[in-house]
């Protein structure tokens, strides 16, 4: 998803190899391409304007080391400034101290929901812990399905409203699903919730209830990294309508731009806990804003 941004900034940062020493109008000169190049791939302006600010003042400021050439400690700044855009240490999943953990996952509808609540459920499995997936999308049809085909295949059980007992309520599926684990000694409850296409209120309310009934050790923003600027925009829309603790990027895979979800941890303030690069239930792992920051940096 990053070639495009990784071959930008790396042909930004190769115009200062071979310098014995950098003037502040090369440093200058290399921050603007590094501009174009974030705002090109769609990174959010307010998140652009700190890092520019940031790079041009660490590597006008830095002291000449005598391990790294100029042009390296300047790399070495960018890498840094990235990894800390991308929430600097890898954050770890919060586990309840009297399980079971309750986990909710909120989004727009398409944005992978159900697809990650399998994943993370299948991830779960894998460490040991007996995870139980709650089915609460009950608006869109099919949802409840989907949910238990993708559990079926990650080996984990899926608890539903019955069939027959019309649209039925979210809020009591999701108290009756806790109630449940408890029952059956699940020790993480994943509760997927409805998304729509865009954000509305009924969607925040709802999912303000689920949260209020479940009071959720974590809950998750599941967000579509191929949606561009708008990532920024729902995800502080749920910030405030739902409040999450934690974000998860899907569709790392594509090929559209993807600085915008690259933006969700600054604009947000809230770390990203996962992220999904595929289809398949494996297509899965714990973010590392490191490992990220090296990728793009190519
Ligand atoms: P929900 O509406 O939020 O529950 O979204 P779904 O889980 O149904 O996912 C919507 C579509 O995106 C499905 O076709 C999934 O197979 C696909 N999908 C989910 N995660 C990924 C991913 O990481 N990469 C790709 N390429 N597709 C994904």
């Amino acid at each position: 998803m990053f070639d495009t941004l990784s071959d930008r900034l790396t042909s930004a940062l190769q115009s200062l190899r071979g310098k014995g020493k950098l003037t502040d109008a090369d440093i200058d000169a290399t921050a603007r391409e590094i501009r174009i190049a974030l705002l090109e791939a769609d990174v959010a302006l307010p998140v652009v304007r700190e890092f520019i600010a940031q790079i041009k003042q660490r590597a006008k400021g830095a002291e000449v080391s005598g391990a790294l050439n100029p042009a390296q400690q300047v790399i070495k700044i960018v890498n840094e400034e990235l990894i800390g855009i991308l929430g600097g240490e890898t954050r770890r999943l919060t586990l309840a101290k009297n399980p079971p953990t309750v986990i909710m996952l909120a989004g727009l509808q398409g944005s992978g929901k159900t697809t990650l609540a399998g994943k993370l459920a299948m991830w779960l499995k894998k460490q040991g812990h007996a995870p139980l997936l709650v089915a609460c999308d009950l608006q869109r049809p099919n949802a409840v399905t989907q949910l238990q085909v993708v559990g079926e295949r990650a080996g984990v059980p899926t608890f539903a409203p019955e069939p027959g007992n019309g649209v039925g309520d979210p809020v009591d599926v999701a108290r009756r699903g806790i109630d449940e684990a408890k029952h059956a000694q699940h020790d993480i409850v994943i509760v997927d919730t409805a998304g729509r296409l865009g954000v509305d209120e009924e969607l925040m309310r709802q999912a303000a209830d689920i949260r209020d009934a479940v009071r959720p050790d974590e809950t998750l923003f599941v967000v579509d990294a191929m949606i561009g600027q708008d990532a920024v925009a729902t995800a502080e829309a749920f910030r405030d309508g739902v409040g999450f603790s934690g974000v998860v990027l899907t569709k790392l895979d594509g090929d559209a731009r993807g600085g915008a979800a690259l933006s969700v941890r600054q604009v947000t303030g809230r770390p990203i806990l996962f992220a999904s690069n595929g289809e398949k239930l494996e297509d899965f792992d714990t973010f590392h804003p490191d490992r990220m920051a090296s990728r793009i940096l190519g």
